[in-house]
């Protein structure tokens, strides 16, 4: 932690106002601010010399892992040669149309475009703009409600603040509630009636997201959007046949589905698409995060041919699209993002991600899936969570107040390792980068299960 001593203890206190931080605690110096200063595969090392392994990747990001001199030397050769220039009116970079090819190379079959951002907040952003502008040029000003689902996380802008599905985002905000609309999270593990299969679970919240969209209109609804496995809502795998009915849904009510990838976008599952993985065909996808590998802000919508073909005569009929940032598909973030992709291809991190990311699972289960207090070990390819309960048999759950979850992300942290306690619930989740090798995996699990015991 810094050196209270130090001088920039009282600048940050004084001048720093942090993202997702209490701001009363910070300020009375009960939330220690960690300054971190250089980092090197999965290890990050903070300005005292303490170094940890990272099994978050920052915020799920660094995918490719710390120190990459590839991805510097490419900023740095853009940074000279053209720092900057704007993509709008038709301009673009060698970098930004390459990268472009590059996404459309990876992506899921029927993508067409990629229109560029800088955070997966304004990619979302973006998708519901281009939801309503494409239900207005086809003819259908009523179609305009989103419906997302209660755990679902998607930004926090002003109407993607909406649509994410947890309360710490909504808190006094006064975010619009219309036209966004959320239904059941696919949390199998905290179903009410626990004598459902996966299966009959999947259906109920198919049934429930029909029910909605006959309840509103079904020529009020426009998309759905989903994360193909909810991440900061606690990693919550989907159960069996859970996108292949909503599908069915959305299909029968001319619903556009918008996959939100800014987690497991290049490789997190396994697969370079979690929509690959779990058979999603969307229309739109977000992306963000694995894109660059978090080395330069950059995001996206990859935009399906079928929406692509209504955008065109959009503008034929009512001209230049009115939506862009000057920031957007900037060359320094492209440039990170064809050396952060080719990384990926050259070190395998996508077969990486699925065959490590199983082993660290399996592990993880065994050595704390038995402990009394832990309720659930999931997760998917490089994406793990352990659940926390009060009681395993009867399955109840901590007092919020008791923070459990973050005092076993502490104990994990004096122990070495970076984790994360989920924002809404007693979760210890785990999205470390896709270059985590058995060892590693090793650590982080010997280090949970210490922890653990610490607490418990
Ligand atoms: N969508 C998902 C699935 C995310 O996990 C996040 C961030 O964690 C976002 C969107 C928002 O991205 P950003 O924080 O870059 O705005």
């Amino acid at each position: 932690m810094l050196d209270p001593s130090n001088e920039r203890t009282a600048w940050d206190r004084d001048y720093f106002f942090h993202p997702s931080t209490h701001m009363g605690m910070h300020a009375r110096g009960e939330t220690p601010t960690r300054v971190m200063a250089g980092g090197e595969g999965v290890y990050i090392t903070d300005v005292t010399g303490r170094k940890s392994l990272d099994a978050f990747a920052g915020l799920y990001c660094v995918n490719v892992g710390y120190g990459r001199q590839k991805i510097a030397d490419a900023i740095a050769a853009q940074a000279k040669d053209l720092a900057y220039y704007h993509a709008y009116v038709g301009h673009g970079t060698d970098a930004s149309i390459t990268l472009s090819k590059m996404i459309i190379d990876r992506a899921p079959a029927g993508m067409s475009k990629v229109y560029f951002g800088l955070s997966g907040s304004d990619a979302n952003e973006t998708n519901i703009k281009l939801i309503w502008y494409y239900n207005n040029v086809l003819g259908r000003p009523e179609k305009k409600k989103i419906i997302s689902r209660w755990r679902g996380y998607h930004g926090s802008g002003v109407m993607t603040g909406s649509l994410t599905g947890l309360h710490l985002f909504h808190n006094a905000f006064d975010l619009p509630r219309a036209p966004i609309l959320h239904t059941e999270a696919p949390y199998y593990f905290r179903r009410e009636d626990r004598s459902m299969s996966e299966e009959q679970f999947s259906q109920h919240c198919a049934d429930k997201l029909e029910e909605m969209i006959l309840a509103e209109g079904p020529d009020t609804i426009a998309a759905f959007i989903g994360e193909p496995i909810l991440g900061t809502g606690g990693i919550v795998p989907p159960p069996a046949g859970y996108w292949e009915k909503i599908q069915a849904v959305l299909k029968k009510y001319d619903v556009l589905l918008v996959a939100d990838e800014v987690v497991t976008g290049f490789g997190r599952l396994g697969t370079m698409f979690g929509s690959d993985h779990y058979g999603i065909k969307p229309d739109l996808i977000t992306i963000a995060k694995g894109l660059t590998s978090a080395y330069a802000p950059l995001s996206g919508v990859i935009v399906s041919d079928k929406v692509w073909q209504v955008l065109v005569k959009g503008s034929d009929e009512l001209g230049a699209i009115g939506h862009g940032w000057t920031y957007a598909a900037h060359p320094l973030c492209s440039a990170a993002g064809i050396a952060n992709l080719e990384l990926i291809d050259e070190l395998g991190l996508v077969e990486n991600a699925g065959s490590t990311g199983a082993y660290f699972r399996e592990q993880l289960t065994q050595a704390v899936g038995g402990h009394a207090n832990v309720g659930d070990v999931r997760g998917d390819g490089m994406l793990a969570a352990v659940e926390f309960v009060d009681d395993k048999d009867d399955r109840t759950f901590f007092d919020p107040a008791r923070k459990i979850g973050p005092q076993v992300a502490a104990a994990l942290l004096e122990r070495g390792v970076i984790g994360r306690a989920m924002p809404q619930g007693d979760i210890l989740g785990f999205a470390p980068p896709l270059c985590l090798t058995r060892e590693e995996a090793d650590i982080v699990v010997g280090a949970t299960e210490d922890a653990i015991r610490s607490v418990f």
